[in-house]
């Protein structure tokens, strides 16, 4: 028995590759009774709607008992497992009081029996299963290695599990992928798969049909004539500058890109009807396979090279260049692990319909900027295998969280339907533009908007913005490949401050670090959350925070419109340095003959340290606006990208209640002013809270201000402090969820979460 995790590496990346979810559980049990010298092994789901564990597939018992075989939870040793959720390993299972005969599994002769959960995120999936003729338990190091097997394929297998894929009694539903994630952006997104940064080698390559023979072919033969162009250029290019021997590698690769062997074998291939990627994977392994068995070392590095020529035919083949893809008419649905804002800004923002992120979470600032630009996204789809979607059709449902691949027409028209209703229901809200949002007992609250893209500068007047709450200077930072300059800066700033001028524009100070990279400036930390961020990098980079400050103060001298933000406050020495160079830049650039002011000057209040000791800073700054998504994050001690805590992130958990009293509290008494601008603000039952709370100034992306203006123009103060009270005496962020969704829907504001859920038919 092999028990080394390079095995359990190969085990999950064969899975990974398998044509679909059948043909990948049917390779888990294979290969697993080849690992532990069995001659059984079987793997059982949890069926979804039923609570009960089906037979999903099996290598040793009867395969017509596969799909119908299933056991209750408790019933038999395998109920028992998934209802204990721990392991049973037994040395005679038929004399065990809760073993259950089922004569259509034909498992009579087996004693030896091992079974263990797999549980992802704390739920069953479902159980594995490995039995043997032997009558003696299996050893402790096989049941530590069955153990740590589960737990690397349980989230395989929950993407399996959910997708309803495995039931063979419901053969409409085989088409059909879901995979979940976390709502990350709301609204509802169809186009095609856009795969960025794919990196493939022909190892990744899965098989795989198709239905257009003459474009498989076309697709081929163009990547052939690209490669010998880019080889005749290396060696022209290169030529006379290397070696002879290395030269002449260039003339050997050409000679195998053009030697019959490839060239007719991966066109024969492709005319049986298998994709141009699989043919060459085939072709490549045969060819080069033969080089593998030489004895001659020399012979066998021309396996190497063929398969190299494989490679890079391969990227040909699958290669794309985004500014051809930014310039069709495509509705697209942008993928990978992480979209970085510059990846987004080659597409025009009416093209991209969705995003789909395998990383990050909610809150993280691919998400935010979907959200500024009003994409459904979704994040952290840690199941889904984006190399075998590139270019298929795909939903994105970012008020579940779900994306579905190969929706079936009437799947896609119904979703095309809610999309539209979901654009009527916001555009009705228009008229909501002019009008303040004001609750039915007259509390004002004013709401603002978040920005950071220019683009985004636009859709935060449309929907009667009232000014900007939180501008992320680091997001034009993002977008550069060089730290901007002064004037650069200058530039951009000048153009947001009079596009909402004489409304106020809240400009915060750069806040890079964490999340935030700049592709120029690599900050590499073990816990870059707890590192350089925010006003700590910029107070350490003196230079860069004058220069910063300098073309805010410049840009406001015809505006008079700006104000400062500082991110990440947590000390209060941070709070007296930041002002003294303020007045430092603003005496330099009097001294300059430019006509500036001082800016009122603001913290975000979003590291616990900060709330603390509020009372003490507040003497310091001139406004406060509530980091939440920090805030959660470090009073939760949950990373707000990790989607394996996601479920933990929460804005309404009990702690943020209090923390939010507190500053209230604090601000209320020391008169200065409070807003609040990060994603809590958009979520409805979150602004019900808040405006019990007595917050009246909210800062919200462009996109989300028509629901929320509703919303508070649908409600009463004293009614939202009720619930605030109410929700103040629940234990936890579920229950507090449970009270607000019920009080939404008694108003009547349900669809302000989106419109009901798709069933897959
Ligand atoms: C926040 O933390 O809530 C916030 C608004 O800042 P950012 O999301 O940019 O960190
Ligand atoms: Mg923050």
């Amino acid at each position: 028995m092999l028990h080394s995790l390079s095995t359990l590496t190969s085990l999950v990346q064969d899975i990974s590759r398998a044509e679909n979810a059948v043909a990948a559980m049917r390779q888990i049990v294979v290969k697993l009774t080849e690992l532990f010298s069995v001659p059984v092994c079987s793997l059982y789901l949890k069926s979804s709607s039923e609570q009960r564990l089906v037979l999903a597939a099996t290598a040793g018992l009867a395969d017509v008992a596969v799909g119908k075989v299933s056991l209750a939870l408790n019933e038999g040793l395998v109920g028992k497992i998934g209802r204990t959720l721990h392991p049973l390993n037994l040395a005679d299972a038929p004399t065990h009081d809760k073993f259950v005969f089922i004569p259509e599994t034909h498992e009579a002769p087996y004693h030896q029996f091992m079974g263990v959960p797999l549980i992802h995120l704390r739920e069953l999936i479902g159980v594995l299963v490995i039995q043997g003729t032997e009558q003696q338990r299996f050893s402790q190091d096989a049941e530590a290695f069955m153990v740590t097997i589960a737990s690397q394929l349980a989230g395989t297998l929950q993407s399996i599990q959910r997708s309803g894929a495995w039931l063979p009694q419901q053969p409409t539903t085989q088409e059909v992928d879901r995979y979940s994630g976390v709502k990350s952006a709301p609204g509802i997104g169809c186009g095609r798969l856009e795969v960025l940064h794919l990196n493939l080698s022909l190892q990744d390559i899965t098989q795989q049909r198709s239905t257009s023979i003459d474009a498989e072919l076309t697709r081929f033969e163009s990547a052939v004539a690209r490669l010998k162009d880019e080889l005749s250029l290396g060696a022209s290019r290169l030529g006379d500058s290397l070696p002879s021997d290395v030269a002449n590698l260039f003339s050997v690769y050409l000679m195998m890109l053009q030697s019959p062997e490839l060239h007719d074998r991966t066109v024969q291939q492709i005319r049986q009807g298998f994709k141009a990627s699989w043919g060459l994977r085939e072709t490549v392994e045969e060819l080069a396979g033969a080089f593998d068995q030489a004895t001659d070392p020399y012979l066998r590095a021309r396996g190497e090279d063929i398969r190299n020529i494989g490679n890079r035919l391969l990227r040909h083949m699958l290669s794309k260049n985004p500014l051809e893809t930014a310039s069709e008419q495509r509705e697209l649905v942008l993928a990978s692990d992480l979209i970085s804002i510059a990846d987004l800004s080659i597409y025009r923002p009416e093209q991209i319909k969705g995003i789909i992120c395998t990383a990050g979470s909610a809150l993280s600032h691919t998400g935010i900027v979907a959200n500024a630009l009003g994409i459904p996204a979704v994040m952290g789809v840690s199941s889904l295998d984006l190399k075998k979607f590139d270019g298929e059709e795909v939903v994105v449902d970012g008020y579940r969280g779900e994306c579905i691949l190969h929706p079936s027409p009437t799947l896609l028209t119904e979703y095309r339907r809610l999309q539209h209703a979901d654009a009527q229901f916001i555009d009705q809200l228009a008229c909501l533009r002019d009008l303040p949002a004001e609750t039915r007992d007259g509390v004002r609250v004013q709401l603002l908007t978040n920005t950071g893209l220019l683009a985004d500068v636009t859709p935060g007047r449309k929907h009667g913005a009232e000014g900007v709450g939180l501008y992320r200077s680091e997001i034009p930072f993002m977008l550069h490949d060089s730290f901007p300059t002064e004037d650069e800066q200058y530039e951009i700033y000048r153009q947001v401050l009079s596009a909402y001028s004489p409304l106020p524009v809240s400009m915060r100070t750069l806040d890079i670090g964490g999340d935030k990279q700049l592709p120029y400036f690599e900050i590499r930390e073990d816990n870059p959350f707890l590192g350089w961020r925010g006003i700590r990098f910029t107070l350490d980079n003196t230079s860069l925070l004058v220069t910063q400050l300098r073309a805010m103060l410049r840009a406001n001298v015809d505006n008079d419109n700006l104000r400062l933000l500082i991110p990440m406050v947590s000390r209060i020495d941070e709070l007296q340095t930041f002002v003294h160079i303020v007045d430092d830049t603003l005496e330099e650039l009097q001294s300059e003959g430019v006509a500036v002011v001082r800016p009122p000057i603001g913290m975000m209040v979003e590291v616990p340290s900060a709330v603390l000791l509020l009372p003490r800073m507040l003497k310091y700054v001139d406004y406060v606006s509530i980091g939440s998504n920090d805030l959660t994050q470090y009073l939760l001690a949950v990373d707000r990208n990790n989607p394996k805590v996601s479920a933990l992130f929460d804005n309404l958990n009990p702690v943020m209640l209090v923390a939010l009293e507190q500053i209230v509290a604090h601000t209320r008494a020391a008169n200065v002013p409070l807003a609040l601008c990060g994603e809590m603000a958009s979520d409805p039952a979150a602004v019900l809270l808040l405006l019990g709370m007595g917050l009246r100034s909210l800062s919200l992306s462009a996109h989300s201000i028509p629901k929320i203006k509703w919303l508070i123009r649908s409600v009463n103060f004293t009614d939202a402090q009720a619930l605030l009270h109410k929700a103040q005496n629940l234990a936890s962020e579920v229950e507090i969820r449970a009270l607000m969704s019920e009080e939404l829907k008694r108003l009547g504001l349900k669809n302000l979460s989106g419109p009901e859920p798709v069933a897959i038919v």
